[in-house]
């Protein structure tokens, strides 16, 4: 017997509004090449590609969800909280991403000093044309290699990016239960981004007790960092919270890519049902929100 693949989704992906190297539009056109059903734009505190991105999706008939991935701590860890089905033009969420962009902004300055201090050279407009959106950390660490400083993204993380790293400045307090709010309040639901893949919290069933109650609807079981274990482990953590499961590569486009657009993991199948379901949520959850 034949068994039938459904097409892969991917549902996080960053594109040259913040730390990608493909446009929206190339995404959407590099999907439909690679055969995906669907496709979500996740671009760190930004949502100003997804008119491009929403617009090239009709025009290649694939479908694309609006979304972000924002940058929030809750407690001493910080997190990334993706936002999927969000009216991106919701002028309240614009203000919130107007706060953490500028907050983006005093942190890549700080860390600039940083750098100086240490005799390392870079200038804010050499940082500037790394990028032409929101700029972040990797941009730095391509700049460090530009200068011959460091030889690779991850070098220049674990010596001066990360935290506890010679130049690390951490970034302003943006609570988990602001951004959970604001994907909410613009339509949209929140799910944890790669619970199991950076930052890792301690007790994760104790972490998504604190957030289920401020609205988060989802967690990112499959994705490219994740051990096959750890993907079971989120899809019952799902189940036993009530939670959607989602999928997505973290693609940041070439070259040094860690992953491939549309492999969220390569250890284990993910359910064919997995974006119906998060749209069934999308649905509920849009219907129960209160009148703004
Ligand atoms: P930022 O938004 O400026 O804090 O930068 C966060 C981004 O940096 C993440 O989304 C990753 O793409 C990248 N990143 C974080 N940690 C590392 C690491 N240790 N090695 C390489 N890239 C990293
Ligand atoms: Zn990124
Ligand atoms: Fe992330
Ligand atoms: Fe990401």
């Amino acid at each position: 017997m034949t068994k039938t693949m459904a097409a892969p989704i991917d549902l996080h992906c960053h594109s040259t509004f913040s730390d990608g190297t493909l446009t929206p539009a190339a995404l959407v056109e590099l999907a439909k090449q690679n055969n995906l059903a669907a496709l979500a734009i996740t671009d760190h505190d930004t949502t100003d590609g997804l008119t491009e991105a929403l617009a090239q999706g009709t025009t290649h008939d694939l479908e694309v969800i609006p979304g972000i991935e924002m940058s929030a701590w809750h407690k001493e860890i910080s997190l990334h909280i993706l936002g999927y089905g969000i009216n991106h033009l919701d002028p309240a969420l614009q203000a919130q991403l107007l706060d953490l962009q500028q907050a983006r902004q005093r942190r890549n300055e700080a860390i600039v000093e940083r750098l100086t201090q240490l005799g390392i050279g870079i200038s804010m407009a050499e940082l500037a044309a790394q990028g032409s959106g929101q700029i972040g950390r990797p941009h730095i660490a391509n700049l460090l290699i530009a200068k011959g400083v460091v030889r690779t993204i991850p070098e220049a993380f674990q010596r001066y990016l990360k935290r506890g790293g010679l130049a690390y400045v951490a970034r302003q307090k943006f609570l988990a239960s602001t951004a959970i709010a604001a994907i909410s309040a613009a339509g949209g639901i929140a799910v944890l981004a790669h619970p199991f893949g950076m930052n890792v919290h301690p007790d994760m069933t104790q972490l998504i007790r604190e957030l289920k109650p401020l609205g988060l609807a989802g967690l990112e079981v499959y994705y490219p960092l994740h051990t096959a274990k750890n993907c079971r482990k989120l899809a019952l953590l799902c189940e036993k919270f009530d939670l959607v499961a989602s999928a997505g590569s973290d693609f940041h486009g070439h070259p040094g890519a860690f992953s491939q657009l549309g492999v969220a993991n390569k250890a284990i199948q993910i359910p064919t049902d997995l974006l119906c379901k998060l749209k069934e949520r999308l649905a509920t959850d849009q219907k129960s929100a209160p009148e703004s």
